[in-house]
């Protein structure tokens, strides 16, 4: 998980984009005359996000939902998919939040091109929030396809919000243990943390199969850089390279952040005894 600041773009943006080339003049008219409704539902949103209780307003939300449905429901849902995917100004905004993605790197597995916007809170059981800027979370096809339309069984079982969560504030928790190939990513969880967090780091670590594809994305990455790490050990033997993987490991975590899938292969590349006297010579 990538952690950023939420957007600054409010829901009231989105829903003027949104709604500029919408034909349907009474629908218009009747989408506009929610931003009232949509501001205070962002506000709401924000403050249980920041208390680190959005799990509450989800579940409170869904249920009301279920009760007394919005009468607009549909319509917000399509305004998302038609208004602010599809249409031009509607576009902009999209593209906007989509761009605000460090190296333009999916936010919930750190890897791979943004594809879409993925609804932290499922548009389909709370479309109040289908167009609510800080519920959008710029993401890989693969992540959004994988975290699907679920809100969470349990409070523990939740993905991370990148905007809000901060597991990795105090240090290091994604780890790389290579003592052969492929490289094992292991989520190790830090002091501070308390069992909700740690339960929804390792939920989060699940859904997307970050192991896996952690293991797979390393390949290219330790293939491209092993003729290089072979020549820093013969010229100047086992601390020379040691020094080296550490320096780049140390370089990607001030560019990537400490939690980054790469950084973590750096750090284990550096630490491990395998990869520095046998690894390095073997294609993963
Ligand atoms: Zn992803």
């Amino acid at each position: 998980m990538i952690p950023i600041d939420p957007p600054a773009m409010t829901v009231k943006d989105t829903l003027t984009a949104a709604c500029r080339r919408l034909q349907d003049p009474v629908l218009k008219k009747r989408l506009l005359a929610r931003e009232a409704d949509l501001s205070a539902a962002e506000k709401k949103y924000t403050y249980f996000a920041e208390q680190d209780r959005l799990y509450a307003l989800a579940i409170y939300e869904r249920d009301a939902e279920k009760k007394t449905p919005d009468r607009d429901g549909v319509h917000l849902k399509t305004l998302y998919s038609a208004g602010l995917v599809g249409r031009r100004d509607g576009r902009r905004k999209y593209d906007e939040l989509k761009a605000r993605a460090p190296f333009g790197r999916c936010l919930l597995c750190g890897n791979s091109e943004i594809g879409s916007l993925d609804h932290h809170l499922p548009k389909e059981a709370l479309p109040l929030y289908a167009i609510c800027p800080v519920n959008l979370v710029p993401a890989c096809g693969k992540c959004n396809q994988m975290k699907g339309d679920r809100i969470g069984i349990t409070a523990g079982q939740r993905t991370l919000h990148p905007y809000y969560d901060r597991p990795g504030e105090t240090g290091r928790y994604l780890v790389a243990d290579i003592t052969g190939w492929p490289v094992q990513f292991h989520i190790q969880a830090l002091p501070n943390w308390d069992a909700e967090l740690r339960a929804r780091v390792e939920y989060h670590f699940d859904t997307f199969q970050l192991a896996d594809r952690y293991a797979e994305f390393s390949v290219s990455v330790v293939t491209a850089d092993q003729w290089l790490h072979r020549q820093i050990r013969s010229e100047g033997g086992i601390p020379a390279l040691t020094d080296h993987l550490y320096e780049a490991a140390k370089q990607h975590a001030r560019t990537h952040g400490p939690n980054a899938w790469d950084t973590a292969l750096r750090y284990g590349l550096a630490s491990s005894d395998w990869y520095l006297h046998h690894g390095v010579d073997e294609a993963p």
